[in-house]
């Protein structure tokens, strides 16, 4: 048994008390890992940004806002973790300024200052301990497998899930399972949780027997 924490859904950036950045993550991807790593006998946490799905009772939840909540809720507890799944599609900007009162229109073109949000998977990685490990998801348009390739040595992954833009917000996904070596493990087409599936079961090969000598 591992105990495995899952990053999942979207985050919000506000600019003002009601308006904030985000994008069109369900969830579901997160919400399917979990319920097949639970499956398998895992314990589970899930972090979570705001979403409207259920995600599986028997798994830890915690919510939280914005990506610097993710991060900081992710480094509290990846210590008593076996492993990471960065299965959250976290906002990468925020607004250098957020204001305290709801921004009025006055006819005029507004411009934001936009800066960059600090990565959560990139940063778990870089503090991890030896015996943990940290699986990434890369959602990339053109040329996936290198640059899921150069994504995964970047952020310190010990595996990459590469998907395509129709994962947003669907039940289904299409994915290539690629190892630290850069062999593609696997291709999976499938409901998000015959693809969650897949996935779990090259945690558990690669990972999970390979750091803590157990096979589930
Ligand atoms: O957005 P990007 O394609 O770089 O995301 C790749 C991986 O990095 C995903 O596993 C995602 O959860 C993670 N990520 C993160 N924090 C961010 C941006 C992405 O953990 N700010």
């Amino acid at each position: 048994m591992a105990k495995i924490l899952i990053t999942s859904g979207p985050t919000r950036q506000y600019l003002d008390p009601v308006r904030y950045l985000t994008n069109a993550s369900s969830g579901r991807m997160g919400a399917a890992l979990a319920d097949s790593a639970l499956r398998a006998g895992h314990a589970v946490t899930i972090v979570t940004g705001p979403v409207s799905i259920e995600y599986p009772s028997e798994a830890k939840t915690l919510w939280v806002t914005t990506t610097q909540e993710m991060l900081d809720t992710v480094q509290q507890i990846f210590p008593s973790h076996n492993g990471l799944i960065g299965a959250a599609a976290p906002c990468d900007y925020m607004p250098r300024k957020i204001l305290s009162e709801k921004i009025s229109k006055d006819g005029r073109p507004l411009q934001l200052e936009l800066i960059e949000t600090p990565d959560v998977v990139a940063t778990a990685a870089a503090s991890r301990l030896g015996h943990q490990w940290v699986v990434g998801f890369a959602l990339e348009t053109d040329d996936r497998r290198f640059r899921s390739i150069v994504k995964m040595q970047k952020k310190c992954c010990d595996l990459m899930v590469s998907n395509g833009p129709t994962a947003i917000d669907s039940p289904h996904n299409e994915v290539e399972i690629i190892d630290s070596d850069g062999n593609t493990l696997a291709q999976v087409a499938g409901t998000k949780s015959q693809v969650a599936d897949a996935i779990l079961h090259w945690i558990q090969v690669q990972l999970i027997s390979r750091y803590t000598g157990v096979k589930s």
